[in-house]
């Protein structure tokens, strides 16, 4: 895809995730690696609302080149991509049910979820959890960029998911099953579930590597 594709197709998905709920008021962003640079929702921009001409156009570094001024999350997406050299996407979103779970106490933080669905483990994997950090705390970048290397997926304590993907669609189709799977495992908190067992997710991992 070229550069214009590129972003047609981040307002067109930024309006598919507002308009079901996964996106609110000025909440989530999403970028694109370009072979120069990013491509980043501009700050205090509506997903569902997108102009493609408006969108923050960033140099390798995260300078600002043309575009509206950037997200202030500019950085989740950078120490993603430093980390993660095969992404080509990331999506932040603060969609409800991933918050709640980040809120909960007694979460593992190397792998947040049980192995509730074959789906979860293959498009989420280990969900890392990121200490609490107020917005703009650069200590934030630090900590997202530890994990960025061993999780394409982490949550942010009391914040949110952010999850990097080899394209922009493979990057949101990922954080859409890990809503889900939040929702899921909020639905089962007060019954006794049956999980994968360690037999079933080694297949899983054999059959789906990577
Ligand atoms: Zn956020």
């Amino acid at each position: 895809m070229n550069e214009n594709q590129l972003r047609e197709q981040m307002a067109e998905l930024g309006k598919s995730l507002y308009d079901r709920g996964l996106a609110h008021g000025s909440a989530g962003n999403i970028s694109v690696k370009l072979a120069d640079g990013y491509l980043l929702t501009p700050t205090n921009s509506c997903l569902g609302r997108l102009d493609p001409a408006r969108i923050s156009r960033l140099d390798g570094n995260g300078k600002l080149l043309s575009g509206d001024a950037p997200s202030k999350e500019a950085f989740l997406h950078l120490g993603m991509y430093q980390e993660r050299a095969n992404s080509a996407a990331v999506v932040h979103l603060h969609c409800l049910h991933a918050v709640a779970v980040s809120c909960l106490d007694g979460l593992n933080a190397d792998d947040v979820f049980p192995p509730i669905t074959a789906y979860a483990v293959m498009q989420v994997g280990k969900l890392a959890l990121v200490p609490y950090f107020a917005p703009g705390d650069t200590a934030l970048a630090e900590a997202v960029r530890k994990l960025a290397g061993k999780h394409h997926a982490v949550l942010l304590a009391n914040h949110g998911p952010v999850v990097a993907g080899t394209s922009l669609s493979s990057a949101v189709y990922a954080i859409e099953e890990l809503e889900q799977t939040a929702r899921l495992m909020l639905l089962l908190q007060s019954h006794s579930a049956r999980l994968l067992t360690v037999e079933q997710i080694a297949e899983l991992n054999r059959r789906f590597p990577g």
